[in-house]
């Protein structure tokens, strides 16, 4: 098993796909095992991007984070960060692949709809930005 961090974009989530979404990772067979909406500060969202902070695209990037409230999760399930990262899709949507998320929700890469870890090591990194031990849930059943 492993664990993996989403998050459903401010452009998803103001577009009402966020139950769509999460039924795309459930039918996969990923479990939500943590989840909470919030709406990232500037200092947040600079911070959970800092990897990308010499990008020429940085500033877009936080303030597009920025524009409304975002669902974070943690996904878990067998090679969860692989698999997420296939259900996404491609960074920019009009490469994604027909049925991902990307080109399902979102129309261009400044608002693509939803991000993952790209590593195991970012993962646990992403996951502890965002929850602590009392939010993770073990699936008991
Ligand atoms: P991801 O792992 O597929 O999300 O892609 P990256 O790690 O390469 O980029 C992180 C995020 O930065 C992407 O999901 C986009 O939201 C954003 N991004 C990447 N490239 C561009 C770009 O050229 N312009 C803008 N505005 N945003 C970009």
């Amino acid at each position: 098993m492993e664990r993996t961090l989403s998050i459903i974009k401010p452009d998803a989530v103001a577009n009402n796909n966020i139950g769509a979404i999460i039924n795309i990772f459930e039918q996969a067979g990923l479990a939500v095992v943590a989840a909470k909406m919030v709406h990232l500060s500037q200092m947040q969202a600079e911070d959970f991007y800092a990897i990308h902070k010499a990008r020429p695209f940085f500033g877009d990037l936080v303030r597009f984070m920025i524009s409304g409230p975002v669902l974070v999760m943690a996904l878990e399930g067998e090679d969860a960060v692989a698999r997420n990262r296939e259900l996404m899709g491609a960074t920019n949507p009009k490469d994604a692949a027909p049925g991902t998320i990307r080109s399902l929700f979102a129309k261009t890469i400044d608002e693509n709809a939803i991000h993952g870890s790209d590593s195991k090591e970012n993962a646990a990194n992403e996951i502890e930005f965002f929850f602590n031990n009392i939010e993770l849930c073990v699936r008991t059943r």
